[in-house]
Parts: C-alpha cells; sequence; structure tokens
C-alpha cells in the first residue's frame, strides 16, 4: 500500500529520473510498467517516477556482435521484434512471448522485470544463460555489470536508490549455438512454476560451451555451474543430458508452492532440464 504517495514525476531523461531518485525532501521510487506495483512493501514512497517515457530507454538494437535492449522496453516489443535473430534474438522472443497475455506483455518492461526479481520472472534465466549484462545509470554515469552478479546481490542492494537499469546487453551467439527455454505453469497465462533456459556451443564433437539456468522453480533464479561442467568439454549424448538433468533434479534447492509438491516439481524439471538440453543441442547443430 502507498499510503503516503501523492506525486508522480514523468522525467524525459535518464539524468532528469536520477535526480528525482536522489531527492533528500521526499521518498521516491522508480516505476516501470508498474505490474508489481500492488507488491511493493515500502509503506514511506511520497512519489513515483516514472521512467516509461524516457525514450532513450525504449529501444532494441541489434549489431553484428551484441544486442542492446532499452530498460522501459516493453516485452510485447522483444516478442514482436523483427531485428532479433539467432540463438540469443530466438531466445529472447520466445521467453516474451511466454510472460503473461498480451495486455499484461505491453506494460512489463525489461528492466522491471529484471529488477524485480519474482521466481515467476521469466526472462531472468535467458538473461543468465546468454552471460548477458546490465547498464546501470546514476544521471550520466554508468556502470556495467554481469546480470548474474546483479542478480545474485538482489537489485535493490545492489543498486543505489538513484541509480537506474538503462540497458541490458546480450552477446550474439553464431553457429554452432543453440538455445532452449521451457515454462511449466498450468494455464498460458499462470505464473511459472518451474522455468530451464539452455544455452549449447558446438565445435567439432564436443561442447565448448554449455549455460544452464532455472527459475520458478527455486525461491530466486539460479545458473546451475555444476551442470555446465558436467556437459563442457564432452560429446553431446543423450545419455549425458539425461546424467546432469538427473543430477539438476536431485540438487535443486526447490521452492515450496502451493500448486504442487516440491517432489512432483522435482520430477518435471529432470525432464524439462533434458528437453531444454537436447533441443539447444539440435539448434546447435543447425
Ligand atoms: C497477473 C500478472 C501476471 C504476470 N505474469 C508474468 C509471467 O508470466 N512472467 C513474467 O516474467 N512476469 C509476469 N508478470 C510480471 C511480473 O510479476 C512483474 O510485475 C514485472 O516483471 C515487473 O515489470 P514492470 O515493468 O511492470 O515493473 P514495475 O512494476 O514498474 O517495477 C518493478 C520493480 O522494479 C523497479 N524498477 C522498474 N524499472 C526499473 C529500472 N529501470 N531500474 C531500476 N529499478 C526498476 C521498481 O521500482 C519496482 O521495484 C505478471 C504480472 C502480473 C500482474
Amino acid at each position: 500500500m502507498l499510503k503516503k504517495l501523492t506525486r508522480f514525476y514523468y522525467p524525459e531523461t535518464i539524468e532528469d529520473a536520477c535526480k528525482y531518485l536522489g531527492s533528500k525532501d521526499e521518498k521516491t521510487a522508480v516505476i516501470a510498467g508498474g505490474t508489481s506495483e500492488a507488491l511493493r512493501q515500502d509503506n514511506s514512497i511520497e512519489a513515483l517516477v516514472d521512467i516509461s517515457r524516457v525514450k532513450e530507454l525504449n529501444h532494441i538494437r541489434v549489431d553484428s556482435s551484441s544486442i542492446r535492449i532499452g530498460a522501459a522496453t516493453p516485452v510485447q516489443n522483444i516478442y514482436k521484434s523483427t531485428d532479433l535473430k539467432g540463438p540469443a534474438g530466438e531466445l529472447l522472443k520466445t521467453v516474451a512471448g511466454k510472460i503473461g497475455s498480451t495486455l499484461l506483455r505491453n506494460s512489463i518492461t525489461a528492466g522491471g522485470n529484471l529488477a524485480a526479481v519474482f521466481p515467476w520472472s521469466d526472462l531472468l534465466p535467458a538473461w543468465l544463460v546468454l552471460d548477458a549484462e546490465v547498464v546501470l545509470r546514476k544521471g550520466k554515469p554508468k556502470r556495467t555489470v554481469p546480470v548474474e552478479n546483479l542478480l545474485n546481490e538482489k537489485p535493490a542492494k545492489f543498486m543505489a536508490p538513484d541509480e537506474i537499469i538503462a540497458e541490458i546487453i546480450v552477446p550474439t551467439a553464431g553457429k554452432g549455438t543453440g538455445t532452449s527455454f521451457c515454462k511449466f505453469a498450468k494455464t498460458a497465462n499462470d505464473y511459472s512454476m518451474i522455468t530451464v533456459a539452455a544455452l549449447i556451443s558446438i565445435k567439432g564433437d564436443s561442447i565448448v560451451k554449455a549455460r544452464l539456468a532455472l527459475n520458478a522453480v527455486t525461491i530466486a533464479p539460479v545458473r546451475c555451474h555444476e551442470a555446465e561442467k558436467m556437459l563442457e568439454g564432452k560429446k553431446p549424448t543423450a545419455q549425458l543430458f539425461a546424467e546432469v538433468a538427473t543430477a539438476v533434479a536431485e540438487k535443486t534447492e526447490v521452492r515450496k508452492d502451493f500448486r504442487a509438491s516440491k517432489e512432483y516439481k522435482r520430477e518435471v524439471l529432470e525432464v524439462l532440464v533434458r528437453r531444454s538440453l537436447e533441443e539447444a543441442c539440435v539448434r546447435a547443430g543447425k
């Protein structure tokens, strides 16, 4: 409940947004898509700084080495983008298309989805397997950090009060790389119960790079470093993927959730991890 909220600001530049957020006179916070506002715990907020009109935060730019997505870009724009191609672009489009409904996707932003860090935030495992970096701005000054660091530390702790997520950068992956995303939920519009993202790069007959990340089944998004080590340097076989899936399902600390038992989720997780790895591997060969 925002009992003290009396003002909204609509800055047009990042500098102005950060100025409002750094105010010593009133307690402010960022709002982007606003879809998680009802869950905000802080009752002391007096003013919200709406960044949805900051043009430099709303873009999808693709060049030969990277994809850059502005923090205030609605996830529907990612889903519908014709510029996003290749293993990284296709993964982002697939994941964005599985978020909520069209109405929600028009509001939910890439940066808000990342900053809120809910277990059901579908893009988070995709950013992790893509080795994404995030550009944080504090007015003009900026720093670029791996998304994994931001998520491990929790964005609210990692960022200064007058700092915002400005952009997410993903390196493009070329031939020999495949990606995959599995979302398990009760209905197409339901919050995820399990999400699995995978990336596999193959050279010759062995896996040279493996990335695997989970969310929803866990309390927070996790990258499965041990599983990645089990995969790298090995020949991609059905048996290897099955062994890795079993290990991941055994070691994952499954989140309690009224919709399904931990045992059930562990079983489904094993299937989804195996499926994701197999799918990413097949795509890497195309
Ligand atoms: C019914 C419903 C179903 C949903 N289903 C899904 C789903 O299936 N999958 C999914 O991934 N998500 C889903 N969501 C969305 C998810 O729960 C969050 O609400 C959403 O990701 C937040 O994005 P937002 O742009 O609306 O951010 P906001 O709600 O505006 O902000 C979220 C938090 O991030 C902060 N913030 C926002 N932008 C920035 C920034 N640029 N820099 C720093 N901090 C920032 C805000 O201060 C706030 O603390 C659903 C939401 C609803 C309401």
